[in-house]
C-alpha cells in the first residue's frame, strides 16, 4: 500500500484529478514563487510562536515541537505537521499554519483531522482538539476533532486511493471555476 501525503486531502478536496496528476500520470511540477514564499513566512511564524507564551492556545504551561514528521502504516498516511503542543499534563494539539483567511475552509479542517489522528497513533493519546493558524489575520482557531470528521478523512483516504491505483484520468471536475487557478491547466484538455 502506497503511503499517501496528508497535503493529498487538500488537493482531492480542491480537484481529485489533482491526484491523478501526481500518482498515476506525473507531469512536471513547477515550484511558484508563493510556495518559496509560504516556506519562508513558516519559519518567521516558527519565531514568533518561540518567543511566546501558550495562552492563546488555551495552555499554562507546556512545549512546543516543529515540523513534526508523522506517519501511520496503518491509515497509510504521512505528513509535517507545522507545530504540536504538549502540554504539562501530556495533552497533545496539532498546530498547522495556513494562508487562508477563511476560517470555513474544510479541507483546513480535514487536514488538521488528519494530523491528530497520526499523532494519537504516533503518542498513543487521545487528540480531541487542534489550532489553525491563519496566517494572513495571524488568527488561531480551534477545531474540535470529531467522530464524524474522523470518519470522513478515512473515507477521502479510500477514494484518493482508488485515484492513485486506477489507470483513468477521474471525469468528475469539482468546480470548472477552480481550473482558472489550476497549475495543472495545461494538462486538463477537456477543461478549456
Ligand atoms: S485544471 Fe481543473 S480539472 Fe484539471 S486538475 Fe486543475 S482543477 Fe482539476
Amino acid at each position: 500500500m502506497i503511503s499517501l501525503r496528508v497535503s493529498d486531502l487538500k488537493q482531492y478536496i480542491y480537484c481529485p484529478r489533482i491526484l491523478y496528476y501526481y500518482y498515476v500520470l506525473p507531469v512536471p511540477r513547477r515550484v511558484t514563487r508563493k510556495m518559496e514564499y509560504g516556506k519562508i513566512e513558516h519559519v518567521e511564524i516558527q519565531q514568533q510562536e518561540k518567543r511566546r507564551g501558550l495562552k492563546p492556545y488555551g495552555v499554562l504551561e507546556g512545549k512546543r515541537d516543529f515540523q513534526v514528521y508523522l506517519s501511520s502504516s496503518r491509515l497509510g498516511l504521512h505528513g509535517v505537521l507545522d507545530m504540536m503542543i504538549t502540554s504539562a499534563n501530556g495533552d497533545i494539539y496539532p498546530v498547522d499554519f495556513k494562508h487562508s483567511l477563511r476560517k470555513k475552509d474544510l479541507h483546513q479542517k480535514y487536514q488538521l483531522t488528519a494530523y491528530a489522528m497520526l499523532l494519537e497513533e504516533a503518542f498513543l493519546r487521545p487528540v480531541r482538539f487542534g489550532f489553525l493558524y491563519l496566517i494572513p489575520a495571524k488568527a488561531i482557531v480551534p477545531v474540535e476533532i470529531t467522530t464524524s470528521m474522523r470518519e470522513h478523512v478515512k473515507k477521502v483516504i479510500s477514494a484518493i486511493r482508488k485515484v492513485a491505483t486506477a489507470e483513468k484520468m477521474p471525469g468528475y471536475i469539482r468546480s470548472a471555476r477552480r481550473c482558472v487557478d489550476c497549475e495543472f491547466r495545461n494538462y486538463c484538455a477537456d477543461v478549456g
